[in-house]
């Protein structure tokens, strides 16, 4: 489970239909444990003609993934990996990449 993960993080998909990719988070909603993950997920959406779609018809959109099918990707390092915490000597919490002991914040 990725958790910890923030908005503008990038993951990789670990499991599912679009294991390997990449993308950036777009949002994380905490209450049920997903992320909304730019262009990975697509969903296509039938919508009526509205005010914002003056059109109608099918628009495609980012649908959520769970965090057990992602995992945060190290700036530093540039792999994937499960986030550690650190406390700083100043007494912050930090997020920090196990695999290269990176501090991500
Ligand atoms: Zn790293």
């Amino acid at each position: 489970m990725a958790l910890g993960l923030k908005k503008n993080d990038t993951i990789v998909v670990v499991s599912g239909n679009e294991k390997g990719k990449r993308g950036r988070v777009l949002s994380v909603q905490r209450g049920n444990n997903r992320i909304v993950v730019e262009k990975l997920n697509m969903i296509k959406r039938h919508m009526k003609p509205s005010k914002k779609y003056q059109q109608g018809g099918i628009i495609e959109k980012e649908g959520s993934i769970h965090l057990s099918n992602v995992m945060l990707v190290c700036t530093k390092c540039d792999k994937s990996t499960r986030i550690g915490q650190k406390i700083l000597e100043n007494g912050k919490k930090v997020r920090e990449c196990r695999k290269c002991g990176e501090v991500i914040d």
